[in-house]
């Protein structure tokens, strides 16, 4: 390989002398006009915005780069404790918005734009979403590496470049319809590829036993096959701090010997080909959002991405330290984001003991102090489970290596509690069946020192029940960690009118400590300070309102309640009972009980993974209960509806700030924690929720005054099990009973009668784990109650108000600093 370094090829570089590149808006004109001309080679012919964008984006990049070589010095230096987040899923959205904050650049670039005459707005928009996720779970990790830039924690965020990211979702004829969403078309100017740390990942082969020059009996993989791992990294900027972190991301491709006895057949062009099926391995983002469906390719990803991040911090480790692995624990820990990466437990252990030779228990006790596991749903259907059999034609040593850990655990496990067979039989990382399965999840528990939950609920919820026998074992282990989200992205960045008058008010500091905003509570009841807030909430619902009526052709009204839910669409989330409350709102307009109306604009958006039937009908009947809605002329505008298409990072950047009501109404306990909630509470949005995940401690913060609350509680939802009736339930409601009779005589499917009849069974289901009909009365009451409540502006702004008020809880700054306190326990890097 040509790039890799060389003695005798060190240049005479002088880096320390590159003439600065300033931070004027002059600077900045100058910039984009150079690479305008030099970089993308156009001239004044040129008229797509597309390389303004690309021009502005080049600029910024020069500002990052010398902070990300000094970070990278100043970590090397400090030669500390690090963290790596490993994750399959980075939702990073885009990156220009936010690193024009993170460097202080907003001023001097909107002056800049201003004076070359190019509007800012739209050259953000032309910025594709790096969408490498499914949602909350991938979004997460986005806001972490954020916050640990911020706090300058050396944390590594590692995953994969997947050529084609989460699919864009059309709606044609009220339904979804999936488009590849090929991101890289245009190149990505925010990564930068980094082919000298290049990788080899082994698959396939088998294990062989061979004697070491010492005569010691070891363990090798051989005749495997082998992908290559190529490195693309993106600098992660800090708030106004200098510091500017990595996320690696990994793409696959063929080695250059790959199939040569194909070749060597005179088959060129097939050995060519064959090279996809080493490409294909980073080529596509599963779209399932907490399911698993147990596809080869998805097991091959999860190793890769765990392979080729271990060799990376490997590969550092052995050329400052050779092979003496002693500090290895006590200098290097991996975070793994759910089970997707804990195949990153059994390859540690293997490197350690095939490729430096370590005996079992040296290379367990590292590896055990090493991983840190965190969980991030209850589900049993997201619970990852692995046929044996695949992974023993994948990774053949790798299962040996899992098998190997399963005995010694189930050692342990019989000392502890001899005789209790049972007790095994449900613990073993190996499940016994007809088909053999690796549970992932027992697996990262038996090889951390950390297992976390993400809200306080979920993480009682897990050591009560799924880990109930683990933290019987090993309640050391178990901790909370209630999620976050960056309040630079999700309100410096997306809701400026609200951020220039909270800086106006309290000063700056809630950019980088969020619970600095506490100092609005006494402004909630000033008169002139609500009206400002109502302005700025105003501005933002008609900067929704234009990009609805561009994307749905339905008008919104900003003097409308905006009631809101976008998420990943799932039975456990519950669009079905927000859509009952809608159908039961256009009933009792159409019976004429309108009196005290409160205008109202439901938004729902949200992708449903392309094989979830349930959510796609879902879909439909949003989309077909809106076309009802939106074009009957007595409802006018009592009512709007829509289906917001194509739910992502920047949508959300326009919608939370425009938001009245926050729909979080999950089935309680089914709802790990949720983080689009905190992001409508920091923009102001009041919360009709359940008490399910994070929404327990957002009602904590702000007040049960300040929360529309409604539901059975997990505990009332466990009880219900065996005797729930919902037809009963429906019978005896007669506002329920109209909207039921409204779906089932096909109101809304003229022309399909019996359309939605799988959602009316469901929700007449005695099995409906999901309990829609045993919420339904209490939801349409909390809904009166928000109703009514908006109707008095004075006392809805106050509410407003103190929702973001309250909100410094739900920063990722405070997440990432309980993780370090209790699990990482880095120091942060200060530079000069
Ligand atoms: C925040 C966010 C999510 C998570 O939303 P939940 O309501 O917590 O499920 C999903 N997708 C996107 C694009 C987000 O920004």
């Amino acid at each position: 390989m040509t790039t890799k370094s060389t003695k005798n090829a060190t240049p005479k570089y002088d880096i320390t002398n590159v003439p600065p590149v300033g931070a004027t808006s002059y600077d900045l004109v100058n910039g984009i006009q150079r690479h305008f001309v030099r970089t993308l080679g156009q001239d004044n012919r040129s008229h797509s915005s597309h390389y303004n964008y690309q021009a502005l984006a080049f600029t910024i990049r020069d500002r990052l780069m010398e902070c990300w070589k000094d970070s990278r010095e100043a970590s090397c230096e400090a030669d500390g404790r690090r963290a790596y987040y490993l994750s399959l899923e980075f939702l990073m959205g885009r990156a220009m918005g936010n690193a024009m904050l993170n460097l202080g650049l907003d001023e001097q670039a909107e002056q800049a734009m201003h004076d070359l005459g190019i509007d800012l707005e739209e050259m953000i928009d032309e910025e594709h979403d790096a969408g490498l996720g499914n949602g909350g779970l991938g979004r997460l990790a986005a806001c972490f590496v954020d916050s640990c830039a911020t706090l300058q924690l050396p944390v590594t965020g590692y995953g994969i470049r997947y050529e084609y990211g989460m699919f864009r979702q059309l709606i044609k004829d009220g339904a979804q319809a999936e488009e590849p969403d090929h991101w890289l078309r245009n190149g990505n100017i925010w990564e930068i590829a980094r082919p000298e740390y290049e990788q080899r990942i082994h698959f396939g082969g088998r294990t062989e036993q061979y004697r070491d020059d010492a005569g010691v009996l070891r363990c090798r993989w051989v005749d495997a096959n082998d992908v290559l791992a190529i490195p693309y990294d993106t600098p992660i900027p800090g708030y106004q701090n200098g510091t500017v972190n990595t996320l690696r991301l990994w793409k696959s491709a063929a080695t250059d010997e790959f199939d040569l006895g194909e070749f060597n057949a005179g088959s060129y062009p097939e050995s060519v080909a064959s090279k996809n099926e080493a490409e294909h391995i980073s080529m596509v983002l599963y779209p399932n959002d907490s399911s698993e469906n147990g596809k080869e390719l998805r097991l091959r990803q999860q190793y890769f991405l765990a392979s080729a991040s271990i060799k990376d911090v490997i590969r550092r480790w052995v050329e400052k330290n050779g092979n003496d692995f002693s500090q290895f624990a006590a200098k290097n820990c991996f975070q793994l984001n759910d089970t997707h990466p804990t195949v990153s437990v059994a390859e540690l252990m293997r490197i350690l003991m095939d490729e430096y030779h370590l005996e079992w228990d040296d290379a367990w006790e590292i590896t055990s102090k090493t991983m840190a596991y965190t969980n991030h749903t209850l589900l049993p259907e997201a619970l990852e489970r692995w046929p044996v059999y695949l992974f023993g034609r994948l990774l053949p040593r790798v299962l040996d290596i899992i098998y190997e850990i399963n005995a010694r655990f189930l050692t342990e496990v019989a000392k502890q509690w001899p005789g209790d067979v049972e007790r095994q039989r449900r613990m073993s990382i190996i499940e016994e069946g007809d088909v053999q399965q690796v549970r992932m999840a027992y697996l990262a528990i038996a090889g951390s020192y950390s297992v976390n939950g993400v809200a306080q609920l979920h993480s009682d919820l897990l050591v009560e029940g799924l880990f109930a026998d683990f933290y019987a074992m090993w309640p050391e282990k178990f901790n909370n960690k209630t999620n976050g989200v960056t309040q630079r992205r999700w309100m410096a960045m997306c809701n400026k009118p609200m951020s220039a008058l909270i800086n106006e008010t309290i000063g700056e500091g809630w950019v980088t400590k969020l619970s600095e905003l506490g100092q609005l509570a006494p402004y909630a009841e000033k008169a002139a300070f609500r009206k400002k807030w109502a302005a700025c909430k105003r501005q933002n619902k008609e900067r929704l309102a234009e990009v609805v009526e561009q994307v749905c052709g339905v008008r919104f009204s900003p003097d409308a309640m905006f009631d809101v839910q976008v998420k990943r669409i799932h039975e456990y989330k519950r669009q079905l009972l927000n859509v009952l409350h809608v159908i039961h709102l256009y009933d009792r307009i159409k019976r004429g009980d309108t009196a005290n109306w409160t205008n109202r604009c439901v938004l729902i958006g949200g992708k449903a993974a392309p094989g979830y039937y349930m959510a796609k009908q879902i879909i439909k009947l949003v989309s077909n209960v809106a076309e009802v809605v939106n074009n009957d002329p007595e409802v006018g505008d009592k009512l709007k509806v829509v289906f917001f298409p194509n739910y992502r990072v920047s949508a959300m950047e326009i919608i939370a700030p425009a938001t009245d009501l926050s729909e979080q109404i999950s089935t309680a306990g089914k709802e790990a924690s949720g983080t689009g909630n905190m992001k409508f509470m920091m923009n102001g949005a009041m919360t009709i929720g359940t008490l399910d995940g994070a929404n327990i401690e957002i009602r904590e913060e702000v007040g049960e005054e300040n929360f529309f609350l409604f539901g059975l509680t997990a505990e009332e939802v466990e009880a219900t099990r065996g005797h729930y009736d919902p037809s009963a339930i429906i019978a005896a409601d007669e506002d329920f009973k109209r909207v039921m009779e409204l779906l089932e005589c096909g109101h809304f499917s003229q022309f399909e009668p019996g359309l939605f009849s799988s959602i009316t069974h469901a929700i007449r289901g005695s099995d409906d784990p999901w309990l829609v009909a045993a919420d339904f009365r209490t939801y349409v009451d909390a809904q009166q109650r928000a109703a009514e409540a908006y109707q008095d502006q004075k006392s809805w702004l106050r509410m407003s108000i103190f929702n973001t008020t309250y909100s410094g809880k739900f920063s990722t700054d405070r997440t990432m600093e309980d993780y370090n306190r209790d699990i990482w326990k880095l120091e942060p890097i200060k530079l000069k």
